[in-house]
């Protein structure tokens, strides 16, 4: 039977995009707050970059010390390989927050977390002509904008997922965005068209409920009626509670709903997409 037009304007679509790795450098730095600052990378590498969905990450790598260029990976049909004998990169996940292919530019917005990360202290560092590289994004996640209501939820680390996807919304769409910081100086202003209510939660996770501040919103939030899609990321356990109170306990369809690990409080890889 054929889908409905309907049905195809709600279809997420999952696309491919060819592998590059590609050697940057910081054109400028802005502090948008004292806790997230926003770095624009240029270089000739960029051409051909895409970023169709708000939900994309590149990986980025890392020198061992800022003003240094990484070692850079080659592409091959296994993947990337690096040159033997050679520092291997360090390799962290950020969202492109901002493409211009006119202007050249690509926006990476870093959260300043003060847990002596890498990724977060070559942002601190980060001077014009600093070197960076990026690789990807490998795919894209597109969740069509037809959906009747958006309900984006994450922390500090999704806030330039959220921000460019509030930026990318049609006029009048109706969104909840819902977001934790940790200080109320972190939050943001966002550009948009769409019709939001923005929510900004704080407050001190591992209480008597065991629960993070943004789930506890979560638990109390009535879900508009219609077709709507839920977006969250953040940190791994208050993320995949979310995901599961939502999809085993308020009976969301696990096709409605995106909800990816950014970060975990423990060491190890921290990107995850739940219920995959
Ligand atoms: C798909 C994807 C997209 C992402 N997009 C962004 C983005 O646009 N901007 C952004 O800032 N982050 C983003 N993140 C999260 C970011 O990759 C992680 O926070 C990463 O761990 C930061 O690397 P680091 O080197 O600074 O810290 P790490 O070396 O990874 O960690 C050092 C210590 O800091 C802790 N830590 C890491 N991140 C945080 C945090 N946010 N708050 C508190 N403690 C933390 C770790 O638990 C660890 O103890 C994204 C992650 C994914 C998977």
């Amino acid at each position: 039977m054929a889908i409905s037009t309907k049905q195809a304007q709600l279809t997420v679509q999952k696309l491919r995009h060819p592998v590059k790795a590609r050697l940057l450098q910081v054109r400028r730095k802005a502090q948008i707050t004292p806790y997230l600052v926003r770095v624009t990378l240029t270089g000739d590498d960029l051409d051909g970059f895409v970023s169709p969905s708000f939900d994309d990450h590149v990986r980025l790598f890392l020198p061992p010390v800022p003003g240094e260029k990484p070692v850079m990976p080659t592409v091959s049909e296994q993947g990337l390989v690096y040159p033997e004998g050679q520092p291997r990169p360090v390799l962290r996940d950020y969202t492109p927050r901002r493409y211009d292919s006119e202007a050249g530019e690509l926006d990476i917005d870093f959260v300043l977390h003060g847990h002596n990360g890498r990724a977060a202290s070559w942002a601190s560092a980060a001077h014009e002509g600093h070197y960076v590289g990026i690789g990807g994004p490998r795919g894209s996640f597109v969740i069509p904008c037809d959906y009747a209501w958006h309900l984006l939820v994450g922390d500090e680390t999704a806030m330039p997922a959220i921000g460019r996807r509030l930026a990318e919304l049609p006029r009048g769409k109706r969104v909840l965005a819902i977001i934790e910081t940790e200080h109320p100086n972190a939050r943001l202003n966002f550009e948009t068209r769409a019709d939001v209510t923005l929510q900004w939660v704080q407050g001190v996770a591992g209480q008597a409920d065991g629960m993070s501040p943004l789930e506890r919103v979560i638990h109390r939030l009535q879900l508009p009626d219609g077709d709507g899609y839920v977006w969250a990321a953040g940190e791994h356990s208050s993320i995949r509670a979310i995901h599961q109170h939502l999809v085993n306990e308020r009976g969301l369809d696990k096709s409605r709903i995106r909800a990816v690990s950014y970060w975990r409080h423990t060491a190890g890889e921290g990107h995850e997409v739940f219920g995959d």
